[in-house]
């Protein structure tokens, strides 16, 4: 239900629509078909994901696998989770501990995803620790000490300014000495400056290595999703900076672009593993390709 809620705006641009359309069409069409490729556009579907639905309708029209337009909904459904399919995969706790790097531009959640995920395993009985490794911004040192404390975790923060290295040195050292179950590393998303970013998250990743080397064991990028196309020109970005394992795409709640969960998948190949619908610390759930698309149509 919290779900259905956090895709309303979605549900109504999309869902409706398609609904609508679907009633007012008599049959699958061009006309039909052209609108249907607005509705998915207007979606953040994308474009190459689109033409691949719009595709497969027209396709599946033709060999009568489908006869009116009503059996669109069901069809898009069944094909959309099946694009989705393979995503989802949920976050492994094996390694102890577990280290997570989490990147992404300034703004899209990043301290949230943490606070959110921090309270989340700790309700599960796993030992949380938290690097403050935005040094950068004023404030985001601060914001994460206070989903620690919301989240009962320990939080290791120098001071603003530092070198975001010393600070995951530090926190590798003692999430390894406190026996932690999983490491959050927060980093500065300045993605103006492609080489500094660069530069930055390499050598976060020898410190980390030099500790364990099979970590980090996640590279977690979160996007937000009222951004749309662009989150998706953000994460090619990033792609050539980090091994990214998987997408936190966020402020779903606050669109009605939630496609992009599926242009996420297509485009870049990407598993999404979490999903962000509100700024309380309950307003996430992991990524279920079942329950987004029932949660989309139903
Ligand atoms: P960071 O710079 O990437 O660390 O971003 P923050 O975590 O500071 O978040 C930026 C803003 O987005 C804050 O006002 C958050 O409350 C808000 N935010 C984060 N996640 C969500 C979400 O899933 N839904 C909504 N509506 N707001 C969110």
């Amino acid at each position: 239900e919290r779900l259905k809620e956090g895709l309303s705006k979605t549900r109504r641009n999309f869902t409706d629509r398609i609904q609508e359309l679907v009633g007012l069409s008599a049959a699958i069409d061009d006309d039909f078909l052209d609108e249907l490729e607005m509705i998915l556009l207007s979606a953040d579907v994308g474009v190459k994901t689109t033409e691949k639905l719009i595709d497969a309708v027209r396709k599946a029209a033709k060999k009568k696998e489908i006869s009116g337009t009503e059996d669109v909904i069901p069809f898009l459904k069944k094909y959309m989770a099946e694009m989705l399919a393979d995503s989802g995969q949920r976050t492994r706790i094996g390694a102890k501990p577990t280290v997570i790097l989490v990147v992404g531009v300034n703004g899209v959640g990043k301290t949230t995803t943490i606070g959110k995920l921090a309270n989340y395993f700790t309700l599960f009985k796993y030992k949380v620790v938290l690097a403050a490794g935005d040094t950068f911004r004023a404030a985001a040192g601060e914001q994460l000490q206070i989903w620690g404390e919301r989240a009962h975790c320990d939080v290791i923060r120098h001071a603003e300014g530092a070198d975001p290295a010393a600070v995951v040195f530090d926190a590798m050292k003692a999430a390894i000495a406190r026996k932690a179950d999983i490491l959050f590393i927060d980093t500065a998303g300045r993605l103006h400056n492609k080489a500094n970013l660069m530069n930055e998250l390499e050598k976060i990743h020898r410190i980390i290595k030099r500790e364990i080397p099979e970590a980090p064991h996640e590279t977690f990028l979160v996007l937000d999703a009222t951004t749309g196309q662009n989150a998706i020109n953000q994460a090619k970005v990033f792609m050539e900076t980090a091994k990214v394992t998987g997408v936190v795409l966020t402020k779903l709640d606050g669109t009605a672009k939630g496609g992009v969960v599926v242009a996420i998948k297509e485009e870049l190949g990407l598993p999404v593993k979490w999903i962000g619908v509100g700024e309380g610390i309950m307003d996430f759930r992991p990524f279920e390709p079942d329950k987004f698309v029932e949660a989309l149509f139903d």
